[in-house]
């Protein structure tokens, strides 16, 4: 049967390699016509990154062609022309499901299912990575080159030679004479032993501009020895430049940027004795000096790696201060508070003032008032509806193919009867060749009758054949929203009720991936502080492996009763604890059987934005 098409292809700039909009029509047209279907017409957006949408008039002019015309199929060439970006690929699917189009791809050379296309936009987050790479790689050629143009050090100005043209030439920088005479007379004092937090202070008493941010902090000047940051690891100032230190990701937990160190074999030097602000003497002193703080530094850093092995607390990382953004971390015993209130630090977002939210608040207290808005603020956002949509689709494909029991029975009653006949047609042989009967086939003819009979009654009690839909319509009230919305319930009940750690420990992980940040503000007087829970909607339903989150509960429910049953004296012996623990193990392997029907795909819907809810 022919169909009508619509091709879209789509070239971006970020790529390398990348497939022209020309070879992709190409490749689209010999697939039409392979096919013997009717290209209909060809849309196409160029040099705009997949991940924006309004702002590729060729998608928006092909969905308003879907709307006008029958249209059966959109064609591309791969699956991520369409969208690199979930959100907006579900926006397309849907308008295109509407109008019942299906989406084909050259590669696949098939029709690409929803979840697939959901599934692959999702993975080409992958693909975002390998640009990341190859930007890297980029960067790596062009310092070998000579050329490259990083952020600009302190103590540097961009060159002002200009070319024959007239143009100034790019990337080229020169020495800024105010700022490198700082730079010496920073290096001087810590070489002096002057540490580096008086050296800031010293600097913004005298009005001195910093580099980047409005303030000299100590860290600035300090930086970290490890990836060589801050003004006094900086080899520019002897004339070497150094490429390729660190990388930066985001991290998908915290939403943000993480410097990582590379391996000193991806480093790069290069010499440039025309950069040099600081003689080898000074710097080698710098130098030493560091090495015999080096003891205060390695301190520092085991403190914070015991940190990142602490069992963390449920909103550990996630809190922030709505005054200055600065973090909020523990303070007094249990408390959270603003870090940058405490340590009274000039605040570069606050004009240089320092930070005046006082609030602090209970550890508990806050778990408590995140974890009671969690579940009422994801129904508002119709979370619940699609989990349990999409659990009922998975169910209704098992129902479609699990046998009725009535065909069951019939099956083996027309087995029995087909034996029946065999052996009697024996029998009536053996008697016409004069042959004497047989007491076993007898025998074997009673207990078929037996068996058939058996199998009658149950077939007339057997209920009547279920209708289909009847199924689906049992099963809509079994998996409603409702039901989503009460495991999610009972897993927060369980975070705020019971609060033995144990118990809390498998709900942590699972809860911290709804919450994006919680905004901590200023309240009058004694008042609790306000609080602002931004949710990260979309990995929701990554994590809403509704098995998974049921096999939790499951679990903390059986060991409350076991805590509760050990306090009230009833699980006395070993053999009572034993034999306790052995029931709940066979309860769990005959539920997850029921569970592993359930499974909730990893599946991201449309219009699920970060979003933000008060408490
Ligand atoms: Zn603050």
């Amino acid at each position: 049967m022919t169909k009508n098409v619509l091709f879209y292809a789509r070239y971006s700039t970020d790529r390398q390699n990348e497939v022209s909009i020309e070879t992709q029509i190409e490749l689209g047209k010999t697939f039409v016509a392979d096919r013997g279907w009717k290209l209909v017409e060809t849309y196409a957006d160029s040099a705009i990154s997949g991940t924006s949408f309004t702002s590729r008039p060729g998608i928006q002019q092909l969905l308003a062609h879907v709307k006008r015309e029958r249209i059966d199929v959109v064609l591309c060439v791969t699956v991520d022309r369409l969208s690199r970006d979930v959100e907006h690929s579900s926006k397309i699917l849907k308008e295109l499901n509407y109008h019942d189009t299906a989406i084909w791809t050259v590669q696949a050379g098939q029709e690409i299912s929803h979840i697939e296309l959901h599934m692959r936009s999702t993975l080409s987050h992958e693909l975002v990575e390998q640009i990341r790479y190859r930007t890297r790689e980029g960067m790596k050629t062009a310092a070998r080159k000579g050329t490259a143009t990083t952020r600009l050090s302190y103590g540097y100005r961009l060159g002002q030679q200009r070319d024959a043209n007239g143009d100034r030439i790019k990337g080229l920088r020169e020495i800024d004479p105010a700022q490198a005479e700082i730079v010496r007379w920073i290096f001087e004092q810590y070489a002096n032993g002057v540490s580096p937090a008086v050296i800031a202070d010293n600097l913004n008493a005298r009005r001195v501009p910093a580099p980047e941010k409005k303030y000299w902090r100590d860290d600035t000047i300090r930086g970290d020895g490890k990836r060589r940051s801050g003004i006094l690891h900086n080899e520019l100032y002897v004339g070497r430049i150094v490429w390729n230190k660190q990388n930066y990701r985001k991290n998908p937990e915290t939403e943000r940027r993480t410097a990582r160190l590379n391996d000193k074999s991806e480093w790069i030097v290069t010499e440039v004795p025309s950069m040099r602000i600081v003689s080898d003497e000074l710097w080698a002193r710098v130098k030493e000096r560091q090495l015999t703080t080096l003891e205060n530094f390695s301190r520092t850093t085991t403190n914070r790696l015991n940190r990142t092995h602490r069992p963390s607390y449920l909103l550990s990382g996630m809190l922030e201060c709505a005054e200055c953004s600065g973090s909020y971390a523990i303070m007094a015993k249990e408390r959270y508070g603003c870090s940058n209130h405490k340590s009274k630090l000039p605040v570069d977002g606050l004009g240089g003032a320092c930070c005046s939210n006082q609030k602090t608040i209970l550890r508990k207290n806050l778990e408590d008032r995140v974890l009671s808005c969690l579940p009422a603020a994801f129904f508002g956002m119709g979370v619940f509806d699609d989990v349990a949509g999409q659990a009922r689709r998975n169910l209704a494909a098992f129902v479609k193919n699990e046998p009725d029991e009535r065909q069951r029975i019939s099956g083996e009653l027309k087995a029995a009867e087909l034996e029946q006949r065999q052996i009697i047609q024996q029998i009536s042989n053996r008697a016409a060749e004069g042959r004497p009967r047989l007491a076993a086939l007898d025998d074997m003819l009673d207990q078929l009758e037996e068996r058939r009979a058996g199998l009658e009654a149950r077939l007339k009690q057997a209920p009547a054949e279920e209708d289909f839909e009847e199924k689906i319509k049992k099963l809509k009230a079994e998996v409603s929203p409702e039901a989503v919305e009460l495991i999610l319930n009972s897993a927060f009940y369980y975070m705020r009720e019971h609060a033995d750690s144990e118990t809390k420990q498998p709900f942590i992980n699972i809860v911290r991936q709804f919450i994006q940040k919680v905004v901590i503000g200023k309240t009058p007087g004694h008042q609790p502080a306000s609080l602002e829970v931004h949710g990260r909607i979309a990995s929701i339903l990554a994590a809403m492996e509704a098995a998974t989150i049921m096999e939790k509960r499951f679990e903390a429910l059986k060991q409350h009763d076991y805590l509760e049953k050990m306090r009230a004296g009833e699980l006395d012996t070993e053999q009572k604890q034993k034999k306790l623990l052995d029931a709940y193990a066979e309860e769990l392997s005959v539920k997850r059987l029921e569970w592993s029907n359930i499974q909730v795909s990893v599946v991201a819907g449309a219009g699920f934005e970060p979003a933000a809810f008060r408490l």
